[in-house]
């Protein structure tokens, strides 16, 4: 018998509350007494995955090891709890219909006209139900992108009922995330649009059980008796979530609040063991207290938007915790860099990140950065594009080649030290078409990565096209850059590195999916390690 509960997070008033926040620390609050959870989010946009868009629109494109491409929020998921996610933690509208219509192509559907009830919400229970049915987790939690009353998330609203009324109160549970604004003016917290969107959602069948109420101020006694009358919850499901100065406090403030307690009893779960957040609570401590401060510059073309980038902030907290140094990250536009500013745009800088990207905007200050950071012995870290453009600028400025490139941004250049594999020379299709999700790599002896990981072989996430030319290698490897890290199964160039310099690497992967709360990613620790040296020394 499958006896996996469901939650589901949904949300109203206004977007951008933080679901993935309040989910991931309901998870961890789960997982910490001891229950085996997983979160899953549902995309009412219509892209197949979120691979295609731009990171202005929906900030960084996370990927798992199967290669899915997915939400930033499965980043979040992962760092709270150390557990990896699937292609199945991450559904679309648009890979909904696309399976339904594929279904409808192949006769599934016995000649029924075809229709968003029952086929499309069918679909969607499918989806929720595939990771409760792998009997793997205890607790299957669902957040449910955009916000109550949305054109576009009305299957999904109807599903969660239909969940409902199938399995019961005891094995479905809807938490309501809504914001309750405060109106300066008055000097008041306001609950009207609260009621509002509960009333939203009770149009479509849906009591919630459980309101998590954002706000700047605590919520009195008597408001939260309000909220309870006119939003039909019980008081103790009204939960206070107060603005936090980092998303890793949320956990402990939903602990106080009882977010966990009331989930368990309203799903018949015992509550018997206590959360064991001690692992959770040392690395709190040493986020927040250490004193010594490391500068890094982030070097990338969508830095206005700091989710673009959600991954390497978070991998900078979990490596500084680490190292008990507090990294602050400078974000630098690469477009605005350039041969006559670099000294000063990264003077007072401890070590420099590039990060990842696609297309020919910015990529030149990219370079000069690398060159900088090469010829002062700054710590240097470069993630896919970033290793990329590091190859580039030995090849042209120690290699004597002045129009090496990638063919990617430059399809004529004459050494293409970066290039396209014979595989991807045919591909048209954009959508998932990438070299995507966990690869093997071995590390060379004695390298720093080696030291670093302390393994001969690891495994990485990749999301790239394009790769490290192998005709060059000899060349570059001559002149002092190595190819360190290699893929056994195809023998492309994984790992780049300077020996002669005290702390450069380039990797072809991303290694920013990967570090968590509990693990720090190895390569993010060892660079602030070495970005704090440097500043010692200076
Ligand atoms: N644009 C480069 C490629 O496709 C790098 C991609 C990345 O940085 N994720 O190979």
């Amino acid at each position: 018998m499958n006896t996996t509960k469901y939650i589901f997070v949904t949300g109203g008033v206004s977007s951008s509350l933080g679901k993935g926040i309040i989910a991931a620390s309901l998870a961890k609050l789960l997982q910490a007494r001891g229950y085996r959870v997983t979160i899953q989010k549902l995309d009412p946009y219509i892209n197949v995955d979120p691979g295609t868009l731009n990171p202005y629109e929906h900030g960084e494109c996370y990927v798992t090891d199967d290669g899915a491409e997915t939400d930033l929020d499965l980043g979040h998921y992962e760092r709270f709890l150390n557990v990896a996610t699937s292609q199945a933690n991450n559904v679309t509208t648009g890979r909904i219909y696309q399976s339904v219509i594929e279904k409808e192509r192949r006769g599934e559907f016995l000649g029924k006209t075809v229709q968003v009830i029952p086929h499309i919400t069918n679909e969607i229970k499918e989806r929720v139900q595939l990771l409760g049915d792998t009997g793997d987790y205890d607790i299957v939690i669902t957040e449910i992108g955009g916000t109550v009353g949305d054109i576009e998330s009305l299957p999904y609203i109807e599903s969660v009922r239909q969940m409902k009324w199938e399995l019961g109160d005891d094995n479905v549970l809807v938490i309501h995330l809504t914001l309750i604004p405060y109106l300066k003016a008055a000097g008041e917290l306001k609950t009207k649009p609260t009621q509002h969107s509960v009333k939203t959602l009770m149009e479509s069948g849906i009591k919630a059980d459980i309101l998590v109420c954002r706000t700047e101020h605590h919520l009195s006694l008597d408001l939260r008796k309000k909220l309870a009358l006119f939003c039909n919850v019980q008081e103790e499901a009204v939960i206070e979530s107060i603005d936090a100065s980092t998303i890793y406090d949320v956990p402990n403030l939903m602990l106080k609040e009882g977010l966990d307690m009331i989930t368990l009893k309203k799903l018949n779960l015992s509550d018997s063991t206590p959360p064991d957040l001690e692992q959770w609570n040392k690395f709190l401590k040493r986020h927040k207290n250490s004193k010594n401060e490391v500068h890094i510059a982030l070097i990338g073309k969508y830095v206005e938007l700091q989710d673009s980038y959600k991954s390497i902030l978070e991998s900078f907290i979990h490596a500084g915790a680490e190292n008990e140094v507090k990294v602050k990250v400078t974000s630098i536009h690469s477009e605005y860099i350039d041969k006559n500013n670099v000294a000063e745009k990264l003077s007072g800088l401890h070590g420099v990140l590039v990060a990842p990207g696609f297309g020919e905007r910015g990529i030149e200050g990219k370079i000069e950065a690398v060159r900088y950071a090469r010829e002062n012995n700054l710590p240097y870290l470069g993630i896919c594009l970033g290793m990329q453009m590091a190859v580039i600028e030995y090849a042209r400025n120690i290699l004597g080649l002045e129009e090496a490139n990638s063919s990617e941004m430059n399809p004529d250049t004459p050494h293409p030290v970066i290039d396209l594999m014979n595989e991807q020379k045919n591909i048209t299709n954009k959508g998932g078409t990438m070299r995507l999700g966990s690869w093997k790599c071995e590390l060379k002896k004695d390298s720093i990565t080696e030291k670093v990981y302390n393994a001969k072989t690891i495994e990485e996430r990749h999301r790239h096209r394009y790769e490290y030319n192998d005709q060059y290698r000899e060349q570059l490897e001559e002149a002092g850059l190595i190819a360190t890290g290699i893929n056994p199964d195809t023998g492309l160039v994984e790992i780049v590195e300077i020996p002669s310099h005290p702390w450069f690497v380039g990797v072809q992967y991303h290694p920013e999916y990967k570090s968590t709360v509990a693990n720090p990613h190895p390569l993010f620790v060892s660079f602030v390690k070495a970005a704090y040296k440097h500043s010692e020394n200076k």
